[in-house]
Order: C-alpha cells, then sequence, then structure tokens
C-alpha cells in the first residue's frame, strides 16, 4: 500500500490536463494511473475515418506526454473504496490518497445492439469511435463505389456526440469529387429532432445535408444489426424500418466504464453510471476528498475536449483551495464546443453551454457558426499542436 496526495484515475485529456494544472499551481506528489502505453487524441479519429489525416497522427508515447512533476503508474483501477481512500490496481496493488480525481472518460456499448459486434468482426460495420476500428472504417468509406451507406448517432450520453457526423460529410465530399455519389444512397439515424440543436448550427448543417443528399431519420437510433440490414428505430418507441445496407458506421450508446457503474461514486439513480460530481464546482456530492471531469463525470454538458479546457482550471483552483482549506468557489459554466467538418476544406464550428445557448469565444460575434475554411485549419493542424504541446501539459 503506498499513499499519495492527489491520485489521478484515468491519463486521457482530462487526467493529463489536470494534473499537469495541478503541478503548475506548486501541489507535490501527483500520481496518474493509466493502462495504455499510447496517448491518443479522439478528436482526430473523424479526421482518420473521412480521409484527411493518418491514424498514427492520433498517437504519441504516454511516456512522452506525462506532465512534468507527475509520476505515472501503468495499471488500470479496478476498483474504487471513497470510505477508506484507496483504489485497487489490475496488478494486485492499492494506492490511498488525500484527494482523488476520476476520469477514465467514457465506455462504448457496442454490445448493447444486437448483431453490432458480429457485423463489426466481420468487416460490415466499423466506427470511429474506437481507435482499432478507424483504419477499417476509413478504408470501407474510401472503396465504396455505389449502394446505401448509414451512419448513425446514439441517443444518450456520448463524447462530443455531433462527431458522429464527420465522417460523415468527408466522405460525401469525397465521394462527390469522385463522381461517386449520385450512385450512393446515404442514411443518417441521429436521436434530435434537428442536426444539433442551435437554429445557428442547424441551419448551416441541414444546407449541407441537402447539398450531400443525405437522407436523414430524426428522433430515431439502432435497435439491431443483421448481415445485410439494420432495423431502425423511433426514440419513443411507436416506429420502425428496416433498412438494406452495404456499410454500416456506427456510433456506439455510452456509459460510464463498468467498475464505475454501481459503485459508491455513482447516484443510485443515473443508469449511466457516471461520478455524482456537483456539475459546477466538480467535487462530488457525498465525498469531498473525490472530484471528477471529462467525459466519466456527470456534469450537466455535452462531453467534449472543448469543455475540458474550462473544467480543468475550476477543478484545479477548487482543489489547491481546498488544499489550503478554503473553500472552493470556482464554477464551470457548462462551456462546450462541437466541431462540425462539413467538407474536406470547410467546418461550422458550435460553442454552446448546457442549455444549447451561444456561448461564443469571440462575444456578440456568430461567425463561427458558419461554414469556414479557417475553422477547418484551426481544427485539423492547430489544435492537435495545441494539445500535444499545451493542453496535456495544463497550459491551455
Ligand atoms: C471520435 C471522437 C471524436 C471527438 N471529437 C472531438 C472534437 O472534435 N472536439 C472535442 O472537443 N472533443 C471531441 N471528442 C471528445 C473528447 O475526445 C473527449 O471529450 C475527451 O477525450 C474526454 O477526456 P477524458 O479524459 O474524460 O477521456 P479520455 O480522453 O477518453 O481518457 C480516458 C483515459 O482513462 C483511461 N482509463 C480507462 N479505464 C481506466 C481504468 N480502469 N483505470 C485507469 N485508467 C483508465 C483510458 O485508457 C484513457 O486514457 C471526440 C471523441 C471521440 C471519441
Amino acid at each position: 500500500m503506498t499513499a499519495h496526495r492527489v491520485v489521478v484515475v484515468g491519463g486521457g485529456n482530462a487526467g493529463l490536463s489536470v494534473a499537469g494544472r495541478l503541478a503548475r499551481y506548486g501541489v507535490d506528489d501527483i500520481v496518474v494511473i493509466e493502462p495504455r502505453e499510447h496517448h491518443r487524441y479522439q478528436p482526430i479519429f473523424s479526421h482518420v475515418a473521412g480521409g484527411t489525416a493518418r491514424a498514427s497522427q492520433a498517437e504519441r508515447r504516454q511516456a512522452d506526454v506525462i506532465p512534468r512533476g507527475v509520476q505515472w503508474i501503468q495499471a488500470a483501477v479496478t476498483e474504487i473504496d471513497p470510505e477508506t481512500d484507496t483504489v485497487r490496481l489490475d496488478s494486485g496493488d492499492a494506492i490511498t490518497y488525500e484527494h482523488l480525481i476520476v476520469c477514465p472518460g467514457i465506455q462504448n456499448d457496442f454490445h448493447s445492439i444486437p448483431g453490432l459486434e458480429e457485423a463489426i468482426r466481420t468487416g460490415s460495420a466499423s466506427s470511429h469511435y474506437e481507435f482499432e476500428l478507424v483504419a477499417t472504417a476509413s478504408r470501407r468509406l474510401r472503396d465504396l463505389r455505389s449502394g446505401t451507406v448509414v451512419f448513425t448517432q446514439p441517443p444518450g450520453p456520448a463524447s462530443c456526440a455531433g462527431a458522429a457526423q464527420k465522417p460523415m460529410y468527408l466522405a460525401c465530399d469525397y465521394w462527390r469529387a469522385t463522381g461517386v455519389l449520385p450512385d450512393i444512397r446515404v442514411v443518417f439515424v441521429v436521436p434530435t429532432p434537428t442536426m444539433f440543436g442551435m437554429p445557428a448550427i442547424d441551419e448551416e448543417l441541414e444546407r449541407k445535408v441537402e447539398e450531400y443528399g443525405i437522407e436523414v431519420r430524426h428522433e430515431a437510433r439502432l435497435v439491431e444489426v443483421d448481415a445485410t440490414s439494420v432495423l431502425i428505430g423511433s426514440v419513443s418507441g411507436d416506429r420502425t424500418e428496416r433498412i438494406a445496407y452495404d456499410y454500416l458506421h456506427v456510433v456506439p450508446p455510452q456509459s460510464a466504464p463498468d467498475f464505475l457503474k454501481g459503485s459508491p461514486l455513482a447516484a443510485a439513480d443515473d443508469p449511466g453510471g457516471f461520478v455524482e460530481v456537483d456539475p459546477r464546482t466538480l467535487r462530488h456530492r457525498r465525498y469531498a476528498n473525490v472530484w471528477s471531469l471529462g467525459d466519466a463525470a456527470a456534469t450537466t454538458n455535452s462531453k467534449s475536449g472543448g469543455a475540458l479546457r474550462k473544467q480543468t482550471k475550476v477543478l484545479a483552483l477548487n482543489l489547491v483551495a481546498t488544499l489550503k482549506g478554503r473553500e472552493p468557489d470556482e464554477r464551470y459554466d457548462g462551456y462546450s464546443v462541437c466541431p462540425f467538418t462539413v467538407s474536406r476544406r470547410t467546418m461550422v464550428f458550435a460553442e454552446f453551454d448546457d442549455e444549447y445557448r451561444p456561448k461564443p469565444t469571440v462575444p456578440f460575434w456568430p461567425g463561427l457558426a458558419r461554414e469556414r475554411r479557417s475553422t477547418w485549419l484551426i481544427d485539423r493542424y492547430v489544435l492537435p499542436w495545441v494539445y500535444w504541446h499545451l493542453i496535456l501539459q495544463g497550459r491551455a
């Protein structure tokens, strides 16, 4: 049994940036527990699937991106006991903490759709939500010349839900450029009544949907898959439709990692199993020395890396205040982002709060919501650089 001042569960976007920030603020003895040898920048998965980036650009060695002043333990957490301030690891070791930050991300539940795992195994379906599947997804979209392709976005909590649409527009633009778009029927299954939920963004996305001839099934979800067809159901459950497909590009339903579900950290009434924090202070509602942020936290915002830019600062300042015996008085405002690559050159960039009200970085300027070349370049080239060099070090 070893003891540390701050233990961080998960060395993804949230874990490394909050650990880096705490180290910068002078906190010592910070440990990140992360099983993976390689760190992944997930936003670029959409570009890989859509053919505008290579898979190798999504990964770096974890050892190379751990922030200065932070220790990495390569292991997976199997259990958290907040009554005894203890985490247990798959190595058999146990670690105690003064403060715990829980951020192991979100889990892809491919198994929750009957037939989906088999369709993925045989290559008739794939996804850009799992690094191991992105290369197949990219190849299938590139090689399609005719037939029906179905894209899906799941209901319920999801990591950057709108990223479901990114490879779809990238692929349509590619098919249009290669002259095969008229021979491809594109169907998009989305749980919401509009493409996104903000009028300015919906207007732009609907224009692109019409331009590419995409058939949209609103307020719908994927119910079941077999080798040649998918069953689509309305979210309310009163209608179904069977569609024959040649390729299924799926974003799976998502929930908290299994070891969190049913643990004392999740709210008893949350079927997703996310960590029950105050969505403003990011402190656990029942355990004062437990904190959570990112995709694993039961916050009210749309889950995204953009949201983390604000969350890491709030959490780190609140934790430092607590260590100094003060009340945590920083508040996260629910800010989130969703960048839509609507072609292989242009982007529609949504910035909004937890009630889908516009929250532009540049106040009173709705310009980022318009289809633009500049935001595409930022998403594809500037943000990855900022991520690897500044965000993961807790500097942005
Ligand atoms: C395909 C895709 C596209 C996206 N596009 C965008 C975008 O364009 N813009 C945007 O802002 N956001 C985007 N996002 C969302 C963004 O990537 C996530 O919101 C962000 O990565 C969440 O950070 P996190 O640290 O909570 O989770 P992650 O970054 O997923 O990190 C979780 C870490 O926890 C580790 N872990 C898991 N289980 C355990 C365990 N038991 N013990 C210890 N460690 C564990 C994992 O190995 C992982 O390293 C996208 C996400 C996906 C999947």
